[in-house]
């Protein structure tokens, strides 16, 4: 079904979700504060809007796509939204998004927000994800608009949870990127070939260890933080013996320092005969 569709802000991202909606037929209105960018996008057959009321004025489905919320809500600021779908693919906090989703509600609207999980280059593309979250009805009615631009999963009612889910998979991505830089420092400083190690030695076993965190979230879910694998103790005089290692190699621990804090602070409390995973205790 063709949908027409207000797509807001028209940066790296923003092009590229109204190019995928261009491209699936739906009937695309876009509106940037630098106007030149719409160019592109209206030769392919989207229409331009001078004001965001403009856009906003013809079509139900409003994608928002701008640098962060202060600037998506000054946009919408002297917008009508009373009937419209609002769907906010900013990135951002969760509390924003739920000051966000009440003020649109306020005016007679209906919130979607969303966290997008791809790059501009992905968007339109297997393997594109965007998470949503706020109103199920308006999801329902536009999931199928939505899986143009990337795999649409609903998370829930609350609108912050999108944005909570987004922000849990960057961290998870910091965390890998913290591990492997520091990884690279020790490999470089005894002049071993990194590439070598990276593809060779280290991706395999990340992706080993990746495996076995469906297993840890049962643990963490459960309650129960006994182990069959290595305990607490075992990991606290491994990460003493990393650290010392580091230091003899004459390189720098700092990222891998936060986590010894964690695991110390627990082995203290006497359970050092749990896994690892009771960890998420401490914080
Ligand atoms: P860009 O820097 O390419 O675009 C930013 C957009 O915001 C432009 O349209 C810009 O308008 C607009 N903008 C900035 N400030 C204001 C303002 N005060 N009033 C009105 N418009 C404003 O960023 P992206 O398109 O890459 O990112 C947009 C959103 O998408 C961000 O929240 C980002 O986190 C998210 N995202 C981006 C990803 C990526 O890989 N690029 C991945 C996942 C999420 P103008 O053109 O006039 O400057």
């Amino acid at each position: 079904m063709s949908e027409n569709i207000a797509v807001l802000g028209l940066g790296l991202m923003g092009t590229a979700l109204a190019e995928s909606l261009l491209a699936a037929g739906h009937r695309v209105t876009v509106w940037n504060r630098s106007p030149a960018k719409a160019g592109p996008l209206v030769a392919k057959g989207a229409t331009r809007a001078d004001t965001p009321a403009q856009a906003v004025a013809a079509n139900p489905l409003v994608i928002v796509c701008l640098l962060d919320y202060p600037s998506s809500r000054a946009v919408l600021e002297d917008v009508e939204l009373a009937g419209k779908v609002v769907a906010n693919l900013t990135t951002g906090r969760p509390a924003e998004a739920r000051e966000l989703a009440t003020w649109v509600a306020e005016r007679g609207g209906e919130y979607l927000d969303g966290g997008i999980m791809a790059v501009p280059q992905m968007i339109g593309r297997p393997g594109a994800l965007i998470l949503y979250s706020g109103s199920e009805r308006s999801f329902d009615r536009y999931e199928q608009a939505f899986a143009a631009m990337a795999e649409p999963r609903f998370t829930g009612a609350d609108p912050g949870m999108a944005p909570l889910l987004d922000l849990a998979m960057l961290t998870g991505m910091y965390g890998q990127i913290a591990g492997f830089l520091e990884a690279a420092a020790l490999v470089t400083s005894a002049k071993y070939p990194l590439g070598e190690f990276t593809s060779s030695l280290l991706v395999p076993w990340l992706n080993a260890m990746a495996a076995l965190q469906p297993a840890w979230a049962e643990k963490i879910e459960s309650g129960d933080h006994a182990t069959e694998v290595s305990n607490l103790e075992v990991n606290r005089a491994g990460m003493e013996n990393l650290v010392r290692a580091f230091r003899e190699q004459g390189v720098k621990p700092d990222l891998l320092l936060p986590m010894k804090t964690v695991i110390d602070q627990r082995a203290a409390r006497g359970l050092g005969h749990e896994g690892l995973s009771g960890l998420v205790e401490e914080l």
